[in-house]
């Protein structure tokens, strides 16, 4: 049986780093806050923003929100990335992507503050996971997965690590932060030819490709680690990874089940880059 790596004990050993950071923030009477810039009604939007809601509740981070429908405006948007840059109570700011299609949303991106930048939005912050320079924060996925490795001591120095998936949001920082880390990089994407015997050669396996129950029993091996990002609903209307679990399970050495791995360290990741965002201002 593989062991598995549960978000929540990742979770819990980050949320203390988090509440001690809070302590000494409000003792100098600062409140560290959360900007929310959620446009239309998306449900996974809404589920993302509820569990990072209560994360942040329980951490003792407030939240604003910025509600606007579906159809608002490139203007309306942007009038609302003006407002949260500059007020002085909020610290770091998720806006939900991708933005409704008639939005210019590079635009919108580049228009936040780049010190309030805690999910990596501005292109200068994801210039600095490329270049390895400190700019900004690196994207909460890809942070989280990395949190994950290093809480149950994966070591990646030396290791070959796969990724399968090379959006900008999951993929192609998961490689580069892995390099950070002395493993030797291979990414997958939807034009790799025969994925199941490039991702078995791997140590450590990230799974982003944002359909379930694509990495079968074919593409692992004995001895792997297996980290699952993806977040799917099956034909039961249940949550599932991009990883068969119930085949793979049985043969890899370690592995995220979904729910309860990447997606719950995730929303931590985030409050803490807000919290981070106010030390860096005030302390
Ligand atoms: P995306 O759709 O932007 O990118 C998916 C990538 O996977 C693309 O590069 C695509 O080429 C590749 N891909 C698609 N099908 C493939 C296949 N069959 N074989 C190989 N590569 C394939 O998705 P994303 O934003 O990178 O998210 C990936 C998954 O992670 C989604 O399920 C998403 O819901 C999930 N996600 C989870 C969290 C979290 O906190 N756990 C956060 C963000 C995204």
């Amino acid at each position: 049986m593989a062991k598995q790596l549960l978000g929540k004990e990742v979770t819990a050993a980050l949320n203390e780093r988090i509440k001690a950071d809070v302590a000494a923030l409000k003792e100098k009477g600062i409140n560290p806050t959360l900007g929310i810039i959620r446009v239309g009604e998306n449900e996974s939007d809404i589920s993302y923003e509820r569990g990072a809601t209560k994360r942040c509740e329980t951490l003792g981070v407030a939240c604003e929100k910025i509600l606007l429908p579906a159809d608002a405006t490139q203007e309306q948007v942007l009038a609302a990335v003006d407002k949260v840059n500059k007020d002085d109570n909020i610290h770091g700011v998720l806006l939900f992507r991708p933005l409704p299609k008639h939005l210019n949303q590079t635009e919108i991106e580049n228009a936040l503050d780049p010190a309030k930048d805690v999910d990596c939005m501005t292109d200068g912050s994801m210039s600095g996971v490329f270049t390895g320079k400190a700019v900004g924060f690196p994207p909460c996925t890809p942070q989280a997965c990395m949190e994950i490795l290093d809480h149950y001591g994966i070591d990646c120095t030396g290791k070959k690590a796969v990724v399968i998936g090379r959006s900008l949001v999951v993929g192609k920082p998961a490689a580069m932060m892995l390099i950070k880390k002395n493993a030797t990089v291979t990414v997958c994407h939807t034009r790799t030819v025969d994925m199941p015997s490039v991702a078995r050669e791997a140590d450590i396996l990230i799974v982003a490709a944002g359909r379930a129950g694509v990495v079968t029993k074919d593409y692992v091996a004995p001895g792997q680690t297996v980290i699952d990002v993806g977040i799917n609903v099956n034909a039961e209307g249940k949550l599932c990874g991009d990883v068969a679990y119930a085949e793979v399970e049985p043969i890899v050495d370690a592995i995220t089940p979904v729910p309860g791995g990447v997606g719950s360290v995730t929303t931590s990741v985030l409050v803490g880059h807000v919290v981070e965002a106010a030390k860096r201002k005030y302390l």
